[in-house]
Formats: structure tokens, C-alpha cells, sequence
């Protein structure tokens, strides 16, 4: 087990010296960025602090119905409350990432605060914007983390039902319902101890995966037939949406979450791209399995980053261009499948 409390008394002290703790999480918040930001809510509340929460843009649909996602500020909707949420706060605390291009539109506004300011965080790579990083990337999930933090502070168990709901969210969603290969026997035995608060799981696990419009799973059933394209001899499948495609299936966020991961059922592939067409630019998300260095290949063409088997990044670009391009880099890449598994 790794030794976090290297870390705990510094943010111990931190917390409990702090009047005004501000919890944010990444842009596009995913369901661990919401259940790390949430979990570690419900636990400074019951040390009686006073926290707020911020959120650089808006929360997708199926993680609205959590205990606590009401109370998260959302920068681009209320731009002069957030920006005074940013400005009172004596203590930032930002959750599950590790680079200030991912707190959006609110990126100069924390910089230049004068809070102190903590990452809690599993990506590879953190860069040095804040006074106290925790990072540990071999954690499945910032939730995971969160909760080993909060076990080694708190000296006994702190577990409450919202608590527990917020943690089992994060480290649903990021490990795929227990299918990604980063969770470890110690996920499992967190797990345990968070159902044994009666949380509903089967509930929880509808709220998140079957949750979703009939246009949804027509999209994904077009995107699979019309959009996706398989490149047997460099162990890649790529699918790409247009504004045009996404608009006829009455397109809503979060609808292609999850896209890019089906190609890697296909035998053979160890390396999945997904296009979506923006307003501005392409954004793509990348999976891999094996050693294929999603993150790598993201941050070195895609100014983006992520983890080994799940990345992503942007180029400002048409669509096409962008394929083409991709299709550039994936050949000049192609000897790292050479010793994958
Ligand atoms: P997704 O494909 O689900 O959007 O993202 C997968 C992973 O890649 C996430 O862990 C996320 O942190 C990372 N990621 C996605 N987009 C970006 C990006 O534009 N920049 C960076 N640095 N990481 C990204
Ligand atoms: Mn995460």
C-alpha cells in the first residue's frame, strides 16, 4: 500500500487552517471528477468547514442526480459569482488533474489567486502551478485517492451514505465498471466498505449507464456502421462525428461518451480514436490496450495528455484534416505496437 502520509499532515494543516476552501473540478468533469469534488465535500462538511464548489463548465446529464451537484458553481453560467467564489477562497482545492489549461475560462483567475492551492490527482506528469501536489498514478481513480486521504486524516473510518455514493460514482466511471486494468484488490476491498453503507448500487449503475435517449443509442449503432474506420495493419480503429452527424441525432453532451472505447473489442485492435467535430476545433479522445502510450501520443500531437490506455487532446482544424494528420503521426507511431502485447 502506498504511503500517503507524506502528504496527510501538510493537508491537514491546510484544511484546518483554512476559512474558505474552494473545491474545483476539470473542464468537461467526468464522473470522477464530480465524485472526488463531491466525497470530499461531504467530508469537510462534517469537520464544519465552509466549502464551495466550481465547475469549469457544465455537469453532464447523468451525474446531475448526486447528492451535492446542485451546489456546484459553473464558471461559464455564473461568471461574476464564480469569479468571487475564486477570489474569497483561502484554500483551492482542485481534483482529478494536474495541468491549469483544464480549469477552462477560470485558468488565470486561480493562477493568480492568492489561496493556497492543492492538486489531488492520478494523471502521469503533474506540472508545478500549486503549493501542495498529491499525485499518485497508480490509484484507478482521484476518488480512490480521496478516500485513502480522507482514511489516514480522519485516523477512523469516515464513511457517510453520500459520501460513499460520491466515491462509488468516480470509481465506476473511471475504471469502466471495473473493466480498465487500473484498479487493484484494494479498489475492491474500498468498494466493499462503501456498499456496506447501504448505497443503492443498482440504482446508482442505471443512473449512469442506462440513462440515455433512444437518439443516443441510434447514434452510436450509425456512428459504428457509417463513421468508423478499421486499419487492421496498424492495429487501429478510428470513428469521427461531424456537427452535421451529432445534429441529426439530436445530439446532447455526454451522448458519445464512451464511442471510443467499442473498436477495442475488435480483435487485433490495440489502439481507438474518436473525432468529434466542435465549433472550433476536433476534440478526440484515445484508448489503447496493451503498452501503446495513449498519453504520449496526445500530448505530442494533440497538446493534450491523460493516461497510458486513455487520453486525449485537440487540434484546431477542419475534420478531414484533422484524419488526415492523425493518420500521418499514427504511421510515423507505428513501431510502438512493435513490442505490445
Ligand atoms: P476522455 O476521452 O474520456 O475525454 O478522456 C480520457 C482521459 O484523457 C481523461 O483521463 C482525461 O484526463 C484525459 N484528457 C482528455 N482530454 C484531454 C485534454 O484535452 N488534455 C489533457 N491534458 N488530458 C485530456
Ligand atoms: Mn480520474
Amino acid at each position: 500500500m502506498i504511503d500517503l502520509s507524506k502528504y496527510t499532515k501538510e493537508l491537514s494543516n491546510l484544511f484546518s487552517s483554512a476559512e474558505n476552501i474552494l473545491l474545483i473540478s476539470h473542464i468537461n468533469p467526468d464522473g470522477d471528477a464530480i465524485g472526488a469534488q463531491l466525497a470530499l465535500y461531504h467530508y469537510l462538511k462534517v469537520q464544519n468547514k465552509k466549502v464551495t464548489l466550481l465547475s469549469p463548465n457544465y455537469l453532464q446529464e447523468f451525474l446531475k442526480w448526486m447528492n451535492g451537484a446542485e451546489l456546484i458553481n459553473i464558471f461559464i453560467r455564473e461568471r461574476a459569482k464564480s469569479k468571487k467564489l475564486i477570489a474569497e477562497a483561502d484554500l483551492i482545492v482542485m481534483l482529478d488533474f494536474n495541468q491549469a489549461n483544464r480549469l477552462g475560462e477560470a485558468e488565470e483567475l486561480v493562477v493568480q489567486s492568492h489561496a493556497k492551492k492543492i492538486v489531488i490527482d492520478h494523471h502521469l506528469d503533474p506540472s508545478d502551478f500549486v503549493d501542495l501536489i498529491i499525485s499518485e498514478p497508480t490509484m484507478c481513480s482521484t476518488s480512490e485517492l480521496v478516500h485513502e486521504l480522507v482514511c489516514v486524516m480522519n485516523g477512523k473510518q469516515f464513511i457517510s451514505k453520500p459520501y460513499a455514493e460520491a466515491l462509488y460514482v468516480g470509481i465506476i466511471t473511471d475504471t469502466g465498471n471495473f473493466e480498465h486494468g487500473s484498479y487493484s484488490s484494494r479498489t475492491f476491498r474500498i468498494v466493499a466498505e462503501l456498499l456496506d453503507t447501504g448505497i443503492e448500487k443498482e440504482k446508482i449503475l442505471n443512473l449512469i449507464y442506462n440513462n440515455f435517449s433512444s437518439d443516443r443509442l441510434r447514434l452510436q449503432g450509425f456512428a459504428l456502421n457509417q463513421r468508423m474506420v478499421v486499419l487492421p495493419e496498424y492495429k487501429t480503429a478510428y470513428i469521427y462525428l461531424s456537427k452535421a452527424d451529432l445534429l441529426s441525432y439530436n445530439h446532447v453532451k455526454g451522448d458519445t461518451e464512451g464511442f471510443v472505447n467499442l473498436p477495442l473489442s475488435i480483435k487485433g485492435i490495440h489502439f481507438t480514436a474518436l473525432f468529434i467535430e466542435k465549433d472550433t476545433f476536433i476534440k478526440l479522445s484515445f484508448r489503447s490496450k496493451g503498452r501503446f502510450p495513449s498519453n504520449e501520443f496526445a500530448s505530442l500531437y494533440f497538446a493534450g495528455g491523460g493516461h497510458l490506455n486513455a487520453a486525449g487532446g485537440e487540434y484546431t482544424d477542419s475534420l478531414d484534416n484533422t484524419i488526415d494528420y492523425f493518420l500521418k503521426v499514427l504511421k510515423e507511431n507505428v513501431w510502438r505496437f512493435e513490442d505490445d502485447i
